[in-house]
Parts: C-alpha cells; structure tokens; sequence
C-alpha cells in the first residue's frame, strides 16, 4: 500500500539530516511506496560508463541517489529554511500545505 509522503515531486525541500544536511533543491521523483524520494543535486552517485551509441566517451554520470523523505523539509522562501508543515482547507475543500511557522502557503 502507498504511504502519502509529506513531499511531492517538484517540491522544493532542505535536507535536515543525513551527509547532504542543509542542502537544497527540487524533488526530483517521489517513491511513495519506499517512503523515499530524489532531490536535485543531493546524495550524488557517480557511475562509470563504458562508451555507448549515446556517449561515445563514456565516462563519469552523475546521478541522484535516492534518500530517505523523512530527511527533508518542505521548503518555505519566507522563512529561508526547511519548515514543518500544516494543512489548510480552503472554502471549496481543497486543501494546501501551509508553513506552521509563517502561515504561507507552499502549494
Ligand atoms: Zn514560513
């Protein structure tokens, strides 16, 4: 069954904890049922490539690896940080996510 993360792709976050701590950037894919997610430029893996059709060089690609979403925050450019998140429901029962410290709204 597919836990709903409290991030989505697109998203821009802050990682809280981890090697990448403090680091930020868009959500890049969401994996609900893993509960983990990959953020542009965050837990970069380097694979070697042998020459191919594509990259007749072949060389080095970096990739995001995937981490933990329990390891960000939603991103909140009022407060400049990672903030905890609440759920508003507008009058027509839509609901956004709102920062708990500011009030903004961050859909
Ligand atoms: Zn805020």
């Amino acid at each position: 069954m597919a836990n709903k993360l409290h991030v989505k792709k697109g998203d821009t976050v802050q990682v809280i904890s981890g090697k990448d701590k403090g680091a930020k950037g868009a959500v890049i894919e969401a994996f609900p049922s893993e509960g983990r997610i990959r953020v542009e430029g965050v837990n970069i893996l380097t694979k070697h490539k042998k020459p191919s059709q594509a990259m007749q060089q072949g060389g080095i690609v970096k990739t995001e690896g995937k981490i933990d979403a329990s390891t960000v925050l939603l991103y909140c450019d009022a407060c400049g940080k990672g903030v905890r998140t609440g759920v508003q429901i507008n009058e027509d029962g839509s609901k956004v996510r709102v920062c708990k410290k500011c009030g903004k709204v961050l859909d």
